[in-house]
């Protein structure tokens, strides 16, 4: 369904100094693929070119080579295919969850009514109807997290792209979270996007994993996840679930530059 094929995309930057423009090769020939109802998740050392590829693939930038195809049809530079949750929630804090939850439907010019009455139905089934009328101050970082997942799904695009959502959650907030969010994707199986850099996270969540090298990033391993679903964290102890585990450290561990800390 998407098909990267050999992204490449350099950043000029002006040296403080000197006033000198350098530029410099954030990803090199960055290659994956996402199959519909897919959850795929990118793994990579902080500052390696993650996010820049989801600008690439959202249309924000455009690469200097490369592909993205969406159902075989280039969409380069291209808005609107995929809906984005950024690593900042940027939940507007005047805005209750219901009307934060409706802002990209909104954009899409729907009528406020309609999508208030979507989003309440969302935000039933998903648990959070007691908070619809509360302000984002009043929410716990995981309940902020979940409002800002439902907004990303209800904006109605065939691909997710999450962008480190549970990064800045403590340990056992996240996984709760990744309960909620397997309840959730496995009711509507979108095709997901999903970059992380922890991996037991990766490997709970994903049915492939892409590990990218620090800066130029490329893709270092594809690594299929087989295991079976529902996942749980017992599996977390399984030998099966440590294999995997091993193969993804021993390709990060073997990049010496990799500031990941695991
Ligand atoms: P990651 O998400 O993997 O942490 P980013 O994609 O945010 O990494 O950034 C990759 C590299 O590109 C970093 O070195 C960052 O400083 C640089 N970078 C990101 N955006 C820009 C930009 N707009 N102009 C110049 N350099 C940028
Ligand atoms: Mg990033």
């Amino acid at each position: 369904m998407l098909e990267i094929k050999n992204l490449v995309k350099t950043y000029a930057t002006k040296l403080e100094k000197k006033g000198e423009v350098v530029s410099s090769l954030i990803l090199d020939r960055i290659s994956l693929r996402a199959a519909e109802g897919e959850f795929v998740s990118i793994i990579g050392p902080s500052g390696c070119g993650k996010s820049t590829l989801f600008n690439l693939i959202s249309g924000l930038e455009v690469p200097e080579e490369g592909q993205i195809l969406l159902h075989g049809k280039e969409i380069m530079g291209e808005r609107g295919h995929v809906s984005y949750m950024l690593q900042k929630d940027l939940l507007l804090p005047w805005r209750t969850v219901l009307d934060n939850c409706i802002l990209g439907m909104e954009l899409q010019g729907f009528t406020r009514k309609d999508c208030r009455s979507k989003a309440q139905a969302l935000l039933e089934e998903f648990g959070l109807a007691a908070y619809s009328n509360s302000y984002p101050y009043a929410l716990s970082g995981g309940m902020r997290q979940r409002v800002a997942f439902l907004r990303t799904m209800l904006a109605n695009k065939e691909i997710l792209l999450l962008d480190e959502p549970f990064g800045s959650l403590d340990a056992y907030t996240k996984s709760e979270m990744h309960e909620w969010l397997m309840d959730v994707w496995n009711k509507y199986r979108s095709t997901v996007l999903f970059i992380t850099h922890d991996v037991e996270e990766a490997l709970l969540l994903s049915d492939r994993i892409y590990v990218l090298s620090s800066q130029p990033a490329r893709v270092q391993l594809s690594l299929d996840v087989d295991l079976p679903r529902p996942r749980s964290r017992e599996m977390l102890v399984s030998q099966e679930f440590n294999q995997l585990k091993k193969q993804i450290f021993q390709v990060l561990f073997s990049d010496k530059t990799t500031s990941l800390n695991i």
